[in-house]
């Protein structure tokens, strides 16, 4: 029920990395674009990561006012989320998970008196959206907005380009039509989907999708197929096997037995199937070694659901990402014993295909 209870709620949000983890694709075939290269003339040393993440965030709030009840807008006709209780008790989880790391700051906020646009140009109406509510039926397809002119009406690549703002979180119904997470701008690659082309921003920028029928744990597993994906294009691939850092930060027991150490955003180092955060079982697992990357002394514990909140999403995910590793310097791999930075902001790095700075 659980997952199926996740995957109506999110409409056509997708969960692709652990649809991938089941199925057996690659997650490696994504090509890097320096891949097979020659030899490059030596370039400049790489930043370090700054002392803080501070990342500016415009928030789209599409929540229009529903005539004939009052003026009220749609998250409350319909008994959703407050919009400003998720972004911030978000933005608090990804601060406290991070120790402190990525303090995340709300630039702009804007309601909007509508529905996005989706690909065909169609957008709902207030009383067109609420009827198909109230039938369960009747609801729009193609459901995916467009990215692009969405782009274009708020003038992002400008904003993205003058530093004005880092990145954009979208709020919506469910049936906004939105990825969990998408990349723009110069080389924007998979990011829990593809990215969105032609965008002239100079600089990336990830475009979140949050759904205000679901809870702050959605949000946070939204941000957690980011850094899947992210993490997965800067270690240039990802397989269930000890073979870098990303790959054995993700193992889990039912892929790697006895070899368990913080698992991915669906699956605890335990789990069976995707979403099972509740699994009672014990195994044997690394996951407190990594809380002192890149000192990895190989020690286990047995671990089960109460370490990560019972089969909570939130309280999992929250779990997850504390593990994250967090270190100064890099690794001899040449990867930021960091990985915050590249998961909130890859402009200042070539490993995850940015192109150096602000
Ligand atoms: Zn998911």
């Amino acid at each position: 029920m659980m997952r199926r209870a996740l995957l109506e709620g999110l409409g056509r949000l997708l969960c692709v990395a652990g649809l991938a983890r089941t199925t057996g694709i690659s997650l490696a075939a994504e090509g890097r674009p320096d891949g097979g290269a020659p030899a490059a003339a030596p370039r400049a040393a790489p930043p370090d990561p700054p002392p803080r993440l501070r990342p500016k965030i415009l928030l789209l709030n599409y929540d229009p006012r529903v005539p004939g009840e009052g003026g009220k807008r749609l998250h409350e006709v319909c008994g959703w989320s407050d919009p400003h209780y998720l972004a911030d008790a978000c933005i608090g989880d990804l601060k406290d998970a991070s120790g402190g790391y990525v303090d995340c700051r709300i630039a702009e906020w804007k309601d909007i008196d509508a529905f996005p646009v989706k690909k065909d140009g169609f957008r709902y109406t207030a009383e067109s959206y609420m009827k198909c509510y109230r039938d369960g039926k009747g609801w729009h397809q193609p459901d995916g907005v467009d990215y692009t002119a969405i782009i274009k009406e708020f003038g992002l690549e400008r904003r993205v380009a003058a530093g004005e703002i880092d990145e954009v979180w979208l709020m919506g119904a469910p049936y906004a039509g939105y990825y969990e997470s998408t990349m723009a701008g110069p080389n924007a690659y998979f990011c829990n989907s593809g990215p969105v082309e032609g965008i002239d921003s100079k600089r990336l920028f990830v475009i979140m999708g949050f759904n205000y029928e679901r809870g702050v744990g959605e949000m946070l597993e939204d941000f957690g197929h980011r850094a899947e994906s992210i993490l997965r294009h800067v270690y240039g691939s990802w397989e269930p096997k000890p073979t870098h850092a990303w790959n054995r930060f993700t193992l889990y027991d039912k892929v790697a037995p006895g070899q368990a150490a913080c698992g991915n955003v669906h699956f605890a180092p335990n789990s069976q199937g995707d979403y099972d955060w509740g699994n009672k079982s014990f195994v044997e697992s690394t996951c407190d070694d990594w809380l002192d990357y890149p000192n990895l002394t190989g020690r286990k514990r047995l671990v089960t659901a109460g370490d990560w909140g019972g089969g909570d999403c939130r309280a999992h995910h929250k779990w997850w990402f504390r593990r994250l590793p967090r270190a100064p310097g890099r690794a001899a791999d040449g990867k930021l014993n960091n990985w915050w930075p590249y998961v909130i902001d890859p402009n200042p790095y070539p490993e995850s295909n940015g192109t150096g700075g602000k």
